[in-house]
């Protein structure tokens, strides 16, 4: 067995696979973007064909592979590889997909929840590197989290434990949450909000800098126009970003007081509306903690970045289960 590791990262929009050193440095990679429309066994091929292809032409065999790491959004059973429910893939319910991959590799296959890889992605390559014990969350269009005890993934029974996104932080709130619950903290504080939360502050009579089309869906309002908002002085957009950040501070004391890690390490796409979103989310939650707080926790912004769902796919390879 070698030390190269393999990556595959199957996203909303699309597949990545790559093959990476040891050390975390991305060797090469390729994407699908038309996997959503695959079968299961078309999937399977899929990942099994790009990864025999990329091998080849890295002039590597399989026995250059330590391992093979795929990473998926959903609830995944890790005990035994399992899809249990994903919304990225449909059909896909109860699919057992790591023994499907496994049957045509000698090395072994990990599959796990996509946050749960970035965590460790970044416990091994990323911003938590020098720590054991570490919570990641990911603020996007939803809001995922792995969690790092000890130096290994936590997943609970089983395998679905890191879903704050689900934790209920606001009873009243009329936002409805994508399990049907309200108030979730990412009903209330991520991408699938802004929609809700800007038309709410409209019919409030607040006004806009943004220069939206008159008849503009507002289904579509997300993250980046929230960030041009900011850029040019938007009060609305300024409005949704403290209440956002005031949100996932509250999301993140709700985590240390369960948990008490060493590190939150923060990733997703919301996190590009800059410093004044990270210094609300850090002030809530220092503010909350107080003199709880008996040894520093940390709050640091993902390392790896853009890349940190196949790097972290990858790093599961890693983990001494
Ligand atoms: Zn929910």
């Amino acid at each position: 067995m070698g030390n190269i590791l393999c990556g595959v990262d199957i996203g909303g929009t699309k597949l990545s696979i790559a093959l990476l050193t040891a050390e975390g440095r991305i060797i090469d990679r390729c994407f699908d973007c038309d996997h959503v429309t695959k079968s299961e066994c078309g999937l399977t091929d899929q990942i099994k064909y790009n990864i025999r292809l990329m091998l080849k032409r890295n002039n590597l065999t399989e026995s250059d592979l330590s391992g093979i790491g795929i990473g998926c959004a959903g609830h995944i059973r890790f005990s035994d590889g399992t899809i249990i429910t994903t919304s990225n893939l449909k059909g896909f319910k109860g699919y057992p997909l790591r023994a499907d991959v496994q049957k045509d590799f000698s090395v072994p296959v990990t599959l796990d929840n996509d946050a749960n890889a970035m965590a460790f992605g970044e416990l091994k390559f990323g911003a938590g590197r020098g720590f054991n014990n570490m919570v990641f969350l990911t603020v996007s269009s939803g809001i995922g989290a792995g969690i790092i005890i000890d130096n290994k993934l936590y997943r609970g029974i089983t395998g679905t434990a890191g879903e704050f996104g689900h934790t209920i932080i606001e009873p009243g709130s009329e936002l409805v949450c994508t399990c049907g619950n309200k108030g979730c903290l990412m009903a209330v504080a991520c991408g699938m909000a802004l929609p809700y939360l800007f038309q709410k502050k409209l019919k409030e009579g607040k006004i806009t800098k943004l220069n939206l089309p008159s008849d503009f869906d507002y289904s579509k309002f997300d993250g980046k126009l929230i960030k041009q908002g900011l850029e040019i002085g938007d009060p609305i957009s300024r409005e949704i970003m403290l209440e956002t950040g005031r949100y996932v501070g509250i999301g993140i004391y709700n985590i240390f007081q369960a948990l008490n890690p060493q590190l939150i390490v923060l990733g997703g796409g919301l996190l590009s509306w800059g410093d004044d979103f990270l210094e609300k989310i850090k002030s809530t939650f220092y503010d909350l903690a107080r003199d709880m707080m008996f040894d520093h926790v940390d709050i640091k912004v993902s390392e790896i970045g853009p890349d940190s769902g196949v790097i972290g796919a990858a790093s599961l390879s890693l983990e001494i289960c």
